[in-house]
């Protein structure tokens, strides 16, 4: 037997390719509905998002929707929509090829050639930060306003914060990037395809219910796990109403709930994934009529906006006249503290700011994400006790392919096709 803690769409995928290899296993679901931070709802007639807004188009995600029957429901962004960055004053288009780089107003010319330097930078060291690292390989102009916000945005983090080693090796390994990062993209044509954007029609939140429903029999909603304990074959884990043996355990919660359900077992363990940084964000929704088309912009770091970033679901998926903007993060925590109105107040003024547009607030909720910062050291070495499995975005990729990758491989390790 295999329990899977945890309903989010790592729990969720991992449950449908366990049941596709006959495995058998239990889900258990604190919450009385699917998808744990994926969640979509109707506002005054509005279909928004509180977690993530779209999707990349990968094949694992393409066969996951094919295989529910849901692509027919399935929405893709128009190509080619530009992605903006706000910096001194008004939104910049992100250049995405060496071509619109030279003739853009993003950084101005003495960034533009320091960029020339480049390959004559050392290659990325483990230890220093991703900040130190973009400064040092492509000048402090273009990493504050270009790479900065793009790939701290991805995190709501701080790049100053984040170590190469635990945060961006990965990416650079599967780019295959070593030491210069300009010199592959020229060999490439010097152009970078960013990837498709898709939804549903009725929202991201599609996914997780069709999951939820294919595979109902063995899901329990409103189960919070409280302890996982050993037991005679394999563990126990137990929701304090209902206990459960199973050889395997598959931990798929939030950090800090994960290290209660381990406290009385792995005491060590629970208290390094309780120093694991979690980022708070303000979500804001927007109504506002504006005639911009694009996939939205991030803030450079040389603003000093509350805002971080906001996505245009209007240009994106036809949502008339909807927006989204990511308040706080790592360089503005204070937004936790911050009321409701006053988020929906300060988001209004810095949209008018970047785009000279008037808004409404429609809707304000507090969510948050795991910092990928330096506080991923806690992991460093980390071994589990033998059948326990983690399966989360604090482990690996955050974004929702890496989610479903993890999940298929895990299945197909724990139930190997014989
Ligand atoms: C605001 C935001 C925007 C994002 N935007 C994007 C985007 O645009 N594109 C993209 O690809 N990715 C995006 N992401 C990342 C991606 O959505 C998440 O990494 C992914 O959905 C996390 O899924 P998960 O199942 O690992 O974790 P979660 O969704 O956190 O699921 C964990 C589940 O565990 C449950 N749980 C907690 N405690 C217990 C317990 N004691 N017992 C049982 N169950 C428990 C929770 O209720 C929850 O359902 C975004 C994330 C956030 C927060």
């Amino acid at each position: 037997m295999i329990v899977i803690i945890g309903g989010g769409i790592s729990g969720l995928a991992l449950a449908h390719h366990l049941a596709a290899r006959g495995a058998e296993h239990i889900l258990l679901e604190a919450s009385a509905r699917p998808g744990g931070v994926i969640r979509s709802g109707r506002v005054e007639g509005h279909l928004l998002e509180w977690g993530p807004q779209r999707a990349r188009v990968t094949e694992g995600f393409r066969e996951l929707v094919g295989e529910l029957g849901l692509t027919d429901q399935l929405i893709t962004a128009p190509s080619g929509l530009p992605l903006y960055v706000y910096r001194n004053g008004r939104l910049r288009k992100v250049p995405f090829s060496a071509a619109a780089f030279l003739r853009s107003d993003i950084i101005g010319w003495p960034g533009k050639l320091r960029l020339a330097l480049e390959p004559f930078t050392s290659a990325p060291r483990d230890e220093e930060s991703v900040a130190a690292l973009f400064t040092r390989k492509i000048g402090r102009e273009a990493y504050e306003n270009l790479v900065g916000p793009l790939y701290g945005g991805l995190y709501a983090s701080d790049p100053e914060d984040m170590v190469v080693g635990l945060s961006l090796r990965h990416v650079l390994r599967e780019f295959g990037l070593r030491r210069s990062f300009l010199l592959p993209l020229l060999r490439r044509g010097g152009k970078i395809a960013p990837p498709d954007a898709c939804s549903f029609r009725e929202g991201m939140q599609t996914l997780p219910d069709a999951l939820a429903r294919r595979h109902h029999e063995r899901i329990r909603f409103s189960a919070p796990v409280r302890e996982v304990r050993p037991g005679a074959r394999g563990y126990v884990v137990s929701t304090g109403s209902e206990e459960f043996t199973a050889e395997h355990v598959v931990l798929t919660a939030p950090a800090a709930e994960t290290a209660e359900q381990l406290t009385g077992m792995a005491p060590e363990l629970a208290e390094r994934l309780r120093r694991l940084r979690y980022n708070p964000l303000a979500v804001v929704h927007l109504h506002a009529q504006t005639g911009l088309r694009g996939l939205g912009y991030q803030v450079s770091f040389a603003e000093s906006l509350v805002t971080r970033g906001v996505t245009w679901n209007d240009s994106l998926f036809g949502r008339t006249g909807v927006y989204t903007a990511y308040l706080g993060g790592a360089r503005h925590p204070e937004v936790m503290a911050r009321s409701e109105s006053e988020l929906g107040e300060v988001a209004v003024a810095e949209f008018r700011l970047a785009t000279g547009c008037d808004a409404r607030p429609i809707s304000v909720a507090h969510e948050r994400m795991p910092a990928w910062d330096h506080t991923w050291g806690a992991l460093a070495g980390l071994t589990l006790p033998a059948g326990l499995h983690i399966c989360t975005n604090w482990e690996s990729r955050p974004g929702l392919p890496g989610r479903l990758l993890q999940a298929k491989r895990l299945a197909a390790q724990l139930a190997p096709r014989s």
